[in-house]
């Protein structure tokens, strides 16, 4: 059983060591890091296959979606060029500043751009695309 003793003493040894202590945690969780970053790395040593046909997947499938959607990375492009990007999320009252994207409601408009967040930018190509 803890005595008023033995908390008192472990606060002000806390309060005393608080650096040592904040300074163990640090190393342990760097090690736990170091850890699980070399456990992926042996992985990915061991599987080069998986790597090399993901890249591969990867690779083939950008070069497709250029191919079939040329008028959206014309948009794009010329979005990128032309418009900057808004301070927020323009969808509804979500006002959000983080991971903001440029988004075409209609390609053959390329300079008519809202600015989404990353979420509601796929919700909006979500809707939209539902009646291509
Ligand atoms: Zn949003």
């Amino acid at each position: 059983m803890m005595t008023t003793n033995s908390l008192e003493y472990n606060r002000k040894y806390r309060a005393e060591h608080r650096d040592r202590i904040n300074e163990q945690h640090r190393i342990s969780q760097r090690k736990h890091l170091e850890t699980h970053r070399k456990g992926s790395r042996k992985w990915r040593q061991n599987h080069p296959e998986y790597q090399r046909k993901h890249l591969e997947k990867h690779r083939k499938g950008s070069v497709k979606y250029r191919k079939n959607n040329p008028e959206k990375i014309y948009a794009q492009n010329i979005a990128y060029k032309h418009i900057p990007l808004g301070s927020e999320c323009q969808f509804g009252s979500c006002h959000s500043n983080s991971r903001l994207e440029r988004a075409h409601l209609d390609y053959n408009e390329p300079l008519e751009v809202l600015t989404f967040c990353i979420k509601h930018h796929h919700l909006i190509d979500r809707l939209y695309r539902r009646f291509d």
